[in-house]
């Protein structure tokens, strides 16, 4: 039985005077997933033939030898020529925001059911994309927490959401925003933050294409006032995201020691990149990750003809060639990478997430390192390795089976079969479409 979700200000989610939620989770008791190939994401050989035991929820045992290894009775899910990974994780997403290019309008305009129904709806259609968990980086007041806990009471189905509640800033950014100007300030809406039951600090690091406040190459906080964050956030046993599109902002957040920069564009004065090869170094000798986030830079759907066209290509970024050296660099000095889209920002939809995958292949990183990326990797970037993001016995049985081998041909993470949430089967990409 899942945990009850947390009591907060304005009631928990006690149904009928019950701590129970009425509407558990039927996981499968025992199922069988048996297909061509197994990838377990621990960086072991692929498992040729897989047989993997889901037990209530979690992967069991896997053998190899296909459904000839299988008990005798046992359900089985087949999957003739798929390959088994373990599900995505989208290490950088707003489930508040719906894709449109008037998004920020329908944030502060849509009244709460609607704007519920679209994060629910937004949600789901991630795991047709192979997403089983997000990382929502800031919503509307505690809309994504209470989305959470719904979650994981069982009251809804959907993707595991670990959120940061709302973000920080010194200025208003367009999301809903607590703003923080000085460490004392940080130290006070970080604790706010975190006492309300967000899983980490997320912080607006420097100027943005959305706020409109601050050139981009300006950072909005200083290395004591990211470090107050941190000595918050570790009270609580959290970490500190950052977005960044500055080098000032980078700088000052990786001097502090944050847990991850965010977009990381590098960006200075007069909108030129400039990455400093030591602030790199520093990054990979204190284990800081970088979420690219390549798929809102260079979006699958920009702008209908006539509207704004500067958000079909960030220009400030220069040529998609030009952005994937940079990610090739910082890979290549030892930062470790963590897929991630901005789903929900403009053109940028959350069953989409191969799209990225696909990028970040283009980045000079192997296509196991790009698949580590979305799984291994980014379960450590979220601390959640005991649960996440590999294959092996105790996990989630969180999977995504693909047509094809995705060793020999990247591409082939798009035709997802199906994915398994919990152990739960949802119809992937290639069979909705
Ligand atoms: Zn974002």
């Amino acid at each position: 039985m899942a945990a009850p979700p947390s009591s907060r200000a304005g009631g928990g989610l006690t149904i009928q005077g019950k701590e129970e939620p009425v509407y558990s989770r039927a996981y499968p008791a025992e199922l069988w997933v048996v297909a061509d190939r197994l990838i377990d994401g621990t960086g072991r050989p692929l498992v040729e033939r897989p047989a993997l035991q889901v037990t209530d929820g979690r992967v069991g045992e896997v053998r190899a030898g296909g459904s000839a290894v299988v008990p005798p009775g046992a359900p089985v899910a087949d999957l003739p020529g798929c390959t088994l990974l373990p599900g995505f994780v989208n290490g950088h997403a707003h489930v508040c925001l719906d894709a449109t290019f008037d998004l920020f309008k329908h944030l502060e305009t849509d009244p709460d059911g609607l704007l519920m129904s679209k994060m629910i709806g937004q949600a789901q259609a991630a795991l047709r994309g192979g997403v089983t968990t997000i990382k929502d980086n800031g919503g509307r007041r505690d809309s994504t927490l209470v989305l959470r806990d719904a979650l994981k009471a069982g009251i809804l189905e959907g993707p595991t959401l670990v959120v940061g509640g709302v973000s920080l800033s010194n200025q208003w950014v367009g999301m809903d925003t607590r703003i923080a100007q000085t460490a004392e300030e940080v130290r006070h809406e970080a604790t706010v933050q975190l006492a309300a039951g967000a899983d980490f600090v997320h912080m607006y690091g420097s100027g943005s294409r959305m706020g409109r406040d601050l050139p981009r190459w300006q950072a909005r906080y200083s290395t004591a006032e990211f470090r107050a964050a941190i000595e918050t956030a570790a009270g609580f046993r959290k970490r500190v995201y950052v977005d960044t599109h500055a080098t000032s902002g980078a700088r000052a957040a990786v001097e502090a020691g944050v847990a991850a920069l965010e977009h990381c564009y590098w960006v200075v004065e007069g909108g030129r990149i400039d990455m400093p090869q030591a602030i790199l170094d520093q990054m990979a000798r204190k284990g800081i990750y970088v979420v690219p986030t390549l798929s809102i830079s260079y979006q699958r759907h920009p702008a209908p003809g006539g509207a704004d066209q500067s958000w079909a290509q960030d220009r400030a970024l220069g040529s998609f060639e030009a952005r994937a050296r940079v990610v090739e660099q910082m890979h290549r000095s030892g930062v470790k990478v963590v897929a991630g889209t901005d789903a929900g920002g403009w053109g940028t939809r959350f069953d989409e997430f191969p799209y990225e995958l696909e990028l970040l292949g283009q980045c000079g990183m192997s296509t196991m390192e790009v698949l580590r990326s979305a799984t291994a990797v980014a379960a450590e970037f979220l601390d959640r390795q005991d649960e996440l993001g590999t294959l092996v016995a105790g996990k989630r049985a969180d999977i995504v089976a693909v047509k094809g081998d995705p060793l020999a041909d990247l591409r082939t993470v798009w035709n997802i079969e199906a994915v398994f949430k919990d152990g739960r089967r949802w119809p992937g990409l290639a069979s909705t479409s």
